[in-house]
């Protein structure tokens, strides 16, 4: 599938779910309005996109949410994605804390790989940013995922300015140990993002990425994945280093990737409201009018954000999946 820009798209994120057990600040408000559960998409649903989609050239998909750990029974979708619909990768990104108890079925479902958000190793930090959030628990969930198998695993830590920078030296050093991707993530201008009032924020990761090559001697490397990070490793580390800099260093030219939301809206890129519903088809199980949906929403997919210029989004990103 390509876009009126020519960019191939083949890559789908799904969001099975807009709820959350956390409410990280720069991502979600404490009190929100969720979509009415009646409009939720279930499993055949779901199921039913990603057959269209896979036939019109969606080759790997993710899973997100809000936190689609929070879905019952995810496992199950797992299991049929991999089973019904020949896709070549799954993955899913998960706040991590209910991993302990969900990643060996997760990886018997036939998940490949996971993400796991840690923006900071302070428990105190950590409860702050997340408002409800236990840094140990999901770092038990880390180890978990690790040891049955979900592997490479990365680990997104968005880094806000005067919150959590001073920790990016020691975030880093974890791809010194273990066989992990750290990603530091530029915070995007979306939603809760526009007012975290006293909690940071915006730090430009290009300069730290330089920073970060000379001081380590930091190397490129190639990293399977299917999004816009770029990598880099520490001369004989296990791990590596990867950045998603939106704005400092902008992407869009290569976008792959269109999204699925919770309610059945196809989005075709995160920066605008801009989208097509296709609930109706979908509950219709109208294989055409999804596909023609689909291609409807390539055909108005954007050339780019213009966060770097100011342009803000008002969408809450939990609703999104990120
Ligand atoms: N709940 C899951 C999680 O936290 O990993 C999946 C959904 S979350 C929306 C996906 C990713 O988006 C997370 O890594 C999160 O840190 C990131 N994110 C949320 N709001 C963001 C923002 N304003 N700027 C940059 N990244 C953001
Ligand atoms: Fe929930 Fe993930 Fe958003 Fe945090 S970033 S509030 S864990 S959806």
């Amino acid at each position: 599938m390509k876009d009126r820009f020519g960019r191939t798209v083949n890559y789908l994120r799904i969001s099975v779910i807009d709820r959350c057990n956390l409410r990280c600040h720069y991502c979600m408000p404490l009190h929100v309005k969720f979509f009415d559960p009646k409009d939720v998409l279930s499993f055949d649903e779901i199921i039913t996109v990603v057959k269209v989609a896979q036939k019109l050239g969606i080759e790997s998909v993710r899973i997100t949410g809000g936190e689609p750990l929070v879905r019952p029974q995810l496992p199950k979708l797992i299991y049929r994605l991999k089973n019904e619909c020949a896709l070549k990768e799954i993955a899913l990104t998960t706040n991590g804390m209910l991993l302990e108890s969900l990643a060996q079925d997760l990886k018997e479902a036939g998940l490949d790989r996971i993400n796991v958000s840690v923006d900071t190793l302070r428990p105190d930090r950590f409860r702050k940013i997340t408002r409800f959030g236990d840094l140990q628990t999901v770092l038990y969930g880390l180890r978990r995922a690790i040891d049955v198998g979900l592997t490479p695993i990365k680990i997104n830590a968005v880094i806000l300015r005067g919150f959590n920078d001073d920790e990016i030296d020691d975030l880093f050093r974890l791809t010194l140990l273990e066989r992990v991707t750290v990603r530091f993530l530029e915070l995007m201008p979306i939603g809760e993002a526009l007012s975290l009032n006293g909690m940071g924020g915006y730090l430009n990761l290009t300069q730290v990425k330089e920073r970060l090559i000379k001081d380590y001697r930091l190397v490129p490397v190639q990293e399977k994945g299917n999004g816009p990070a770029r990598y880099w490793k520490a001369p004989g580390a296990p791990g590596k280093l990867g950045f998603i800099t939106p704005i400092s260093d902008k992407y869009c030219a290569t976008c792959s990737r269109i999204r699925l939301t919770a309610n059945g809206e196809i989005r075709p890129c995160l920066a605008y409201d801009l989208h097509v519903n296709l609930r109706e088809a979908i509950r219709r199980g109208d294989g055409e009018a999804i596909a023609a949906g689909i291609l409807k929403a390539l055909e108005i997919k954007p050339w780019g954000h213009h966060w770097e210029e100011g342009q803000i989004t008002q969408t809450v990103m939990s609703s999104l999946g990120g």
